[in-house]
């Protein structure tokens, strides 16, 4: 086997994305040396060393743990180049200038390893020209990787190569991009912006320059052109004040500097409302005023008119929002046929983006697909623009986009290109099928790039057309109920999904899984549960239970409860393996349901906490137990005689401060993962890895945990715990509600009213979670907080 390893990479920049680059770096646990120029004065890596301090602060988080920035390790081109040569991969993010990139490849080459991949993250200046200063030997392992803002999360990533690039670098790239990065791959073109910074960018030039002639303003705009339109929520002009002006004039000039021959060339002028902001150094919310501005707790947006910021909030009209609603093909004859403004407007931006992928997918793509995902993975749309197009009749918008363009409507007189109309494409009603998506460049369908990292994705994303398996209707069905399906894809390996709204618990689910656990031991080397969808559980579905409680109130809850605890019992003690493949959130009865499976795989983004306290209850299904029973097994390990009551505080307060870990790597410093767990990358490989495991801890000779006696801090730690209580409730920081429920919780967690170190098991603790429990759903206050979450999806705070 000839491995492929990164042991280590070089960041060289320590700006905006350079510094993020890192911090992914370090969430994936890949070791980093992040450089910058030496600084002019103080400290010779003061660049470094503030751009590091800024990462812990930075909204939305760049780091899946704020401490972890100490494992960025930080250097300088004047001392540390030598460094250099322990790197297998270097991304370069500097400045967007090419004479400064190639001044310092220059610099760099000779301190290179020679096996060294080296690679730009440039927004879209040419990887060819970029490679011309480079040694021979360098330039087979040049290529570009381009990262979007903010990199941890937003999926895409496109890599593009040289002539001179050596093909195995790209899928060597693309496999460590993928399974070690969680990033999603596309291959673009070496043509200027690449495809989503191309499309996207042309796209939001239009959408400035239609607004102009419909005589929109930027909040109606961005409510018109964000979720509702099914693309990112912050809309076209927010969505420019995030990316900063600034940032977004240099892929504008860009394009001017590249593309003089481009028949959509005029449309790429800099519109003066945007050279006007940045004049006046308003670049954006960097600056803290562009298209918006916020004013204490205002939201303000120019209007450019009177030259100055007036209140936004300007919305759709109902009329557009209803069609906004419809099935595609209805919704773009609507928006069309229609006289209001608005939706001529959105006819006019569509149509744009139709035209403009058709004319231009020959020459930046290899395919249709790869400009779809780019738009879906770099600039957060539901769908890009040929799956829409298709979704709404191909020929029938295609005749609809030709007419406006010999009317003079479009904003060229390019005609669509002949494959359009004719051919292949017009024969199976779209650019997507079964056999694959259309490159106008091969004049052909091509399939989905088979590298053997894909295999670790059993149901890859897959655009419209494509015939894709769907997850909830693959392998072989075992059964399901109204809430569960259970079904294997090998007949190895049994696989439990959720079905329900949010994945919520209900009596149904719980017996699904039951029923699925049964199956696992009979016939299965174990079980896995995963759904396809961004939820691993919101919780317990207390609408289900309410039946019961309107009919015999807490003492109904009460067996309810206990059958969800008997079901927790029966997942620890079970004779297979079960691994829960988490994703998104997995709050309160769902964080416990991860808790007692024999082990948890997650996706970075995996949010886990118990979090009851919000609905003014205890975590009811063994959540307190399980750290009650860690706190004793980590004292144990710590040594003989160590102080429960020290393992127990923090397990304590994340639940009585109903603390959600903001990543995977957050939720395991909380105690909901543990280091036997494995945090995954790539959302698509969880299945994968959960199965993988299941498989491996079967062929280990799995046997569940032996089940004893574990002793518990007792009386003293919860008159200790209470204390502390009654301070932060006397001095105004929690409500005398709070304080109860805070102390229900350490009574659980510390074993009640017994001798420190008495032993107990966990039916014990979890018959004092289900007397708390049913108590306090019978307590005004947290019905209150009940019904306030229900009706509002709002915590009540009293
Ligand atoms: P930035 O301005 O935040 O940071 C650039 C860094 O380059 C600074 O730390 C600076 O010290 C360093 N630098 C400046 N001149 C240099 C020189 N002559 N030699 C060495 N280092 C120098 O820029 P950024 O937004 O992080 O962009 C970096 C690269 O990433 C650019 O190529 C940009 O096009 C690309 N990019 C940016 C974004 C984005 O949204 N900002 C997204 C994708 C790609």
């Amino acid at each position: 086997m000839n491995r492929f390893l990164i042991r280590k990479v070089a960041v060289l920049g320590a700006g905006v994305m350079g510094a993020q680059i890192a911090a992914h770096l370090v969430n994936c646990k890949v070791p980093v040396i992040l450089f910058d120029l030496p600084a002019k004065e103080g400290p010779r890596n003061g660049i470094v060393s503030k751009a590091v301090d800024g990462l812990k602060k930075l909204k939305p988080a760049p780091l899946g743990l704020a401490e972890d920035a100490v494992m960025i390790e930080q250097a300088n081109y004047d001392e540390h180049l030598d460094r250099l040569g322990e790197c297998d991969l270097v991304i370069e993010a500097i400045a967007e200038r090419m004479d400064w990139k190639l001044a310092l490849y220059q610099r760099i080459a000779p301190a290179l390893a020679p096996h060294a991949l080296v690679a730009s993250n440039t927004s879209g200046l040419s990887i060819t020209q970029l490679s011309e200063v480079l040694p021979e030997s360098i330039k087979p392992r040049f290529c570009g990787i381009h990262f979007f803002n903010p990199p941890r999360y937003m999926a895409l990533v496109e890599l593009i190569n040289t002539p001179a690039t050596k093909p195995e670098v790209l899928d060597q790239l693309e496999a460590f991009v993928t399974t070690g990065l969680g990033k999603s791959v596309v291959r673009a073109n070496d043509t200027p912006n690449f495809i989503a910074n191309r499309v996207g960018i042309a796209g939001m030039l239009a959408t400035i320059k239609e607004a102009q002639t419909y005589g929109l303003s930027y909040d109606v705009v961005d409510d018109l052109t964000g979720k509702k339109l099914g693309r990112a929520s912050s809309g076209t002009f927010r969505t420019a004040d995030v990316v900063g002006l600034d940032t977004m004039a240099h892929v504008i000039k860009t394009l001017q500097d590249n593309l003089a021959d481009d028949p959509f060339f005029a449309s790429y002028a800099t519109p003066p409302v945007l050279s006007a902001l940045i004049d006046k150094g308003a670049l954006g919310q960097k600056t803290g005023a562009g298209f918006y501005k916020k004013v204490g707790k205002d939201i303000l947006r120019l209007d450019p008119e009177k030259g100055d910021y007036v209140p936004a909030g300007g919305k759709a009209e109902a009329i557009v929002e209803r069609m906004l609603k419809k099935p595609a093909a209805e919704r773009l004859k609507l928006l069309r046929e229609s006289s209001n403004p608005q939706a001529q407007f959105l006819w006019a931006i569509l149509r744009d983006s139709f035209h403009y992928a058709a004319v231009h997918l020959e020459a930046i793509a290899d395919s249709a697909r790869d400009v779809d995902f780019a738009m879906r993975w770099g600039f957060g749309t539901r769908q890009g623009p040929f799956e829409l197009w298709q979704d709404a009749g191909w020929l029938q918008v295609a005749q609809w986009v030709k007419a406006d363009i010999d009317a003079g409507k479009a904003l060229s007189q390019a005609p669509l290109p002949a494959w359009v109309f004719e051919g292949p494409v017009a024969k199976a009603g779209g650019v997507h099928t079964p056999e694959g998506s259309w490159s106008a460049s091969r004049q052909a369908f091509v399939a989905q790039s088979q590298l053997p990292v894909y295999q670790r994705q059993h149901f890859r994303e897959s655009v419209l057309g494509s015939g894709a398996a769907v997850a909830l209707q693959s392998g072989q069905e075992i059964f399901k109920n109204e809430e569960v399906r259970v079904w294997t894809l090998d007949g190895e390996v049994l696989i439990a999904s959720i079905t329900a709204k949010l994945h919520l618990i209900s009596p149904t689910v719980a017996e699904g899984l039951m029923q699925a656990l049964e199956h696992a031991e009979a016939s299965y080397q174990g079980l896995v549960i995963w759904s396809p969808d961004e939820v691993f559980s919101a919780g317990a579905n207390l609408e289900a239970l309410m039946p019961i409680f309107m009919k015999s109130g807490a003492k109904g809850i009460a067996p309810e409860m206990k059958k969800f605890q008997d079901f927790m019992i029966r997942l620890r003690y079970a004779q297979v393996p079960v691994v829960s493949a988490i994703r998104g959130i997995a709050l309160g009865g769902g964080c416990e349901l991860a808790l007692y499976c024999s082990r948890r795989v997650a996706a970075m983004e995996s949010y886990m906490g118990l979090v009851e306290v919000g609905v003014g209850l205890v975590p009811g299904a063994g959540g307190l137990t399980y750290i009650a029973r860690r706190a004793a097994e980590m004292a144990n390990a710590a040594n003989a005689g160590a102080d429960i009551m020290k393992f127990a505080t923090d397990g304590f307060t994340n639940a009585a401060m109903a603390k959600v870990g903001t990543s995977a790597l957050e939720s395991r410093k909380l105690g909901y993962l543990l280091w036997s767990d494995i945090v995954v990358p790539h959302k698509d490989e969880l299945l994968f890895v959960a199965s993988a495991q299941v498989k491996a801890m079967f062929d280990s000779g799995y046997r569940a945990p032996a089940k004893a006696l574990f002793p518990v801090a007792g009386r003293s730690a919860i008159a200790t715990i209470q204390g502390q209580l009654a301070n932060m409730r006397d001095g105004g920081f929690i409500s005398a509600h709070d304080f109860h429920i805070s102390t229900l919780i350490a009574e659980v967690v510390c074993g009640g009213d017994v001798d420190a170190g008495s032993l107990v098991n966990e039916e014990y603790l979890m018959r004092m979670e289900r007397e708390r429990f049913c108590a306090l759903l019978e307590h005004p206050k947290s019905q209150e907080r009940i019904m306030g979450m229900l009706q509002t999806g709002k915590p009540v705070r009293n």
